[in-house]
């Protein structure tokens, strides 16, 4: 098929929910794509973070075959190996004390939700239910996350939205202290705000809102979505604040292109879901938990060390450009934002995708690049020399 047949067909039968790119993808190998045409792409996106292990990768490959020629599914009334392992694996490298998976980032958050409303009914009774978010925030796209997301775009349209969050600004201990009171069971926030334009948490911030926190027995989640699984160079980003959460969700890397989430729970939480009070069906499929086992094979310590090193070469890369409308390379790791000014992020991402490079873009003024973890040099130069060349077109 042609890229145009394609996208006559998905304008006639596919629900018209996104703003898609005019690309359409048929293979990758390493952090390369090509289109339908054999165009060529250098991926700096990654699937949204999801792609953590590159295209092709034979070693998550062969897990997912050897998984699906045993056992594909089987209801959570069954034990199965692969979660379990998994399980064991993420409580055992990040010191977290118990898994519940899920299938996508919202549910996951939807997840951590219910169980900070527990905690709190369990031992306070009613009425201790506020959970604290941070303004620029992305959770999701269900009513409970949409919710819980601090950007008003998100509320619009699907009223009633769920009741009991309210939203303290980023890096603000004072501001964040005015919107909290006795009614808050949790403050949930991401340390590298995703979707709002790459805008890391200052870890100065994070220790007062944590101390916060156990003093107050409100519960600190971390919205590891996006910051998990090797993107900011630790397996978890909460590791390099020294943290100790209540609760971390994750999705996006974790299966490397299967659909996986969930949350890890803390000392205090791992006993607030009990017996059906939390479930989903398809939660802790086994090929997609034995995909997840392969990420974190390949994601060993070393491979994540690296991810800090290619990523610091790209920001000085870009940072070398001195380019007049680039105000400066923010992030973490393989989490970066490359901030604009006087040029459109959404106008020169398209530019990009038509040069060959693929990008994303966050809130309204920078261009986000996540790459796959295992990018090799070679790609990442390649795909630099294409951001550069369209850059210098724009002076
Ligand atoms: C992407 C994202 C989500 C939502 O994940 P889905 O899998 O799209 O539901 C939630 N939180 C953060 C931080 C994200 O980046």
């Amino acid at each position: 098929m042609t890229t145009q047949e394609l996208i006559t067909l998905d304008n006639q039968y596919v629900v018209q929910s996104y703003a898609r790119n005019p690309i359409a993808i048929e293979k990758g190998e390493g952090a390369t794509l090509w289109d339908f045409e054999g165009k060529k792409y250098i991926d700096f996106a990654s699937g949204i973070g999801v792609n953590s292990v590159g295209y092709n990768n034979k070693v998550w490959q062969e897990a997912i075959a050897a998984q699906a020629a045993k056992l594909g599914h089987i209801s959570n009334i069954f034990y199965s190996e692969p979660y379990i392992k998994l399980a064991q694996t993420m409580c055992e490298r990040t010191g977290m004390n118990r898994v519940f998976f899920a299938n996508s980032g919202a549910e996951s958050n939807e997840g951590v939700i219910k169980l900070a409303r527990k905690y709190s009914f369990d031992k306070y009774g009613m009425g201790r239910s506020t959970v604290v978010t941070l303004i620029n925030s992305f959770h999701g796209r269900t009513i409970s996350t949409l919710a819980a997301t601090g950007q008003d775009v998100f509320h619009n349209y699907f009223f009633p939205f769920t009741e009991g969050f309210k939203y303290a600004p980023a890096n603000d201990f004072e501001g964040l202290m005015n919107v909290v009171d006795d009614s808050v069971c949790a403050i949930m926030m991401e340390l590298v705000q995703g979707e709002g334009g790459v805008l890391p948490l200052e870890k100065e911030f994070v220790e007062k809102v944590a101390e916060y926190c156990e003093k107050n027995d409100v519960l600190l989640i971390i919205d590891e979505v996006q910051t998990g699984v090797g993107r900011t160079g630790s397996l978890f980003c909460f590791q390099q604040f020294g943290l100790k959460p209540d609760a971390v969700s994750f999705a996006k890397g974790i299966a490397g292109g299967l659909p996986l989430g969930g949350f890890m729970v803390g000392e205090k939480t791992k006993d607030v879901f009990t017996a059906a009070t939390h479930a989903t069906t398809f939660g802790g499929n086994p090929i997609c938990c034995a995909a997840a086992q392969a990420v974190l094979d390949i994601l060993d310590d070393e491979t994540i060390a690296e991810v800090t090193a290619k990523g610091n070469y790209i920001k000085e890369k870009i940072e070398a450009l001195n380019h007049p409308n680039i105000v400066c390379v923010r992030g973490m790791g393989m989490m970066l934002g490359v901030v604009l000014a006087g040029l459109s992020n959404k106008e020169i991402a398209a530019k990009l995708d038509e040069a060959g490079l693929l990008s994303l873009t966050a809130g309204k003024e920078a261009i986000r690049f996540l790459p796959p973890l295992t990018i090799t040099y070679e790609e990442i130069d390649e795909g630099l020399a294409i951001f550069a060349k369209v850059m210098e077109e724009q002076k």
